[in-house]
């Protein structure tokens, strides 16, 4: 499989560990929640991709849920800086 964002063939499967938040100064006290996806990296381009398993998925939307972040506005990234979306 080549990869979606330059074709390159050049990718490589990851352990990995991430501390996930929501965004907002309101949730800047709040402790992550760890996943623990593979993560396939584009060693060209750098695209990294990664899906959140089931369960760990289930406890994201239950606390999107208590936290009322659920259907929060999408965001960008350019060079570096993040924005809201439009
Ligand atoms: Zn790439």
């Amino acid at each position: 499989m080549s990869c979606t964002r330059c074709l390159s063939l050049h990718q490589t499967e990851l352990d990995s560990e991430i501390n996930l938040h929501f965004r907002g100064l309101p949730n800047l006290g709040e402790p992550g929640m760890f996943v623990f996806p593979k993560i396939l990296v584009c060693l060209d381009c750098g695209l990294s991709e990664f899906v959140i398993e089931k369960g760990e998925l289930a406890h994201i939307g239950e606390k999107s849920i208590t936290r009322g972040v659920l259907g929060a506005k999408s965001i960008r990234t350019v060079k570096g800086r993040t924005l809201d979306a439009n």
